[in-house]
């Protein structure tokens, strides 16, 4: 008798990526058809605190036969260093996160303000203009500013731009404005969603001060934290599903894309989570 053979399906969740919304260069519409030609069957946009473009990436997405989830990136403070927490699965009209992009989107545009004054010190001249205009109706961050210094031959290139003039501990490293980690992830599960701590590599931290993170993080509700984020080393993996086990928290998955032409953060291109972790999407499943 036929019909106990099922085909083998493979689901490819991409659970952090930015459209031009935030800091991306792709529509929400065009990274919907790139994440889908790529083969991600599950996707999370999740731009920089903005729930703009989710509208128009689900109605791609409905069109591709691809599943979106509702997610958003926020950036917040802990111990004095600038982290950045996930949110997916979140409801968009929740009056609780709806408060809190609020209040990150005026927060963004004083910093704005303020960057392009110290850069305006250091002699470069009309880049906060000049990154407002290069983030159109986006929200404005510090891509925007390099992608400016590029344009006017001010840095070479968009690592130069950071590491001369907007990466951590320069100039237009401005972080004091934003809250307090355990008011966003208060915020992200007060929506309904699960709070991810986002790429915790990338924060540079001691061995101790990452256990202190993860562990203030865990006590203010986060749920997840992402074990993969882009091409990563194999021992950052190990490390990572390590800490999750640790703390008894999910682990997720995902690339950081926001623009084609960086292949180590590409839509649906990263090794998949360890066996030994518990994958986020089981909360939802
Ligand atoms: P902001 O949200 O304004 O604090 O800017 C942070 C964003 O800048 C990150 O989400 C990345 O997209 C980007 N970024 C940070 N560091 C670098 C770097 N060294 N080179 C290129 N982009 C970077
Ligand atoms: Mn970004
Ligand atoms: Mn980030
Ligand atoms: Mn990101």
């Amino acid at each position: 008798m036929a019909g106990h053979e099922f085909a083998e399906v493979a689901l490819i969740y991409d659970l952090h990526t930015h459209s031009n919304a935030s800091d991306g260069i792709l529509s929400p519409a065009d990274l919907v058809s790139r994440a889908s030609a790529r083969g991600v069957t599950h996707l999370a946009l999740t731009d920089h605190d903005t729930v703009q473009g989710l509208q128009s990436a689900r109605t791609q997405a409905e069109q591709e036969g691809l599943t979106l989830l509702n997610g958003v990136e926020f950036s917040c403070l802990w111990s004095g260093y600038g982290i950045h927490v996930v949110g997916l699965n979140i409801n968009p009209e929740s009056p609780s996160l709806d408060a809190a992009l609020t209040a990150q989107q005026l927060a963004r545009s004083d910093r704005a303000e303020e960057i392009g004054a110290k850069l305006a010190k250091l002699g470069v001249e009309g880049a906060y203009e000049g990154a407002r205009a290069l983030a159109g109706e986006g929200v404005i961050g510090r891509p925007h500013f390099a992608r400016y210094m590029v344009d006017q031959g001010y840095s070479a290139n968009i690592n130069s731009a950071f590491k001369q003039y907007l990466g951590a501990g320069r100039a237009g490293d401005v972080k004091q404005r934003w809250p307090d980690i355990a008011s966003m992830v208060a915020a992200i599960t007060a929506s309904g969603g699960v709070a991810v701590l986002a790429h915790p590599v990338k924060y540079e931290l001691t061995r101790t001060k990452l256990r202190l993170l993860i562990s203030s993080f865990k006590d203010a509700g986060g749920q997840a934290i992402e074990v993969v984020s882009g091409q990563q080393p194999v021992n950052e993996t190990r490390t990572l599903a390590d800490m999750a086990r640790l703390f008894d928290l999910y682990a997720s998955c995902g690339s950081d894309f926001h623009t084609p032409g960086q292949p180590w953060q590409e839509l649906g291109s990263f090794t998949p989570l360890p066996q030994s972790c518990r994958p986020v999407w089981q909360l939802w499943h």
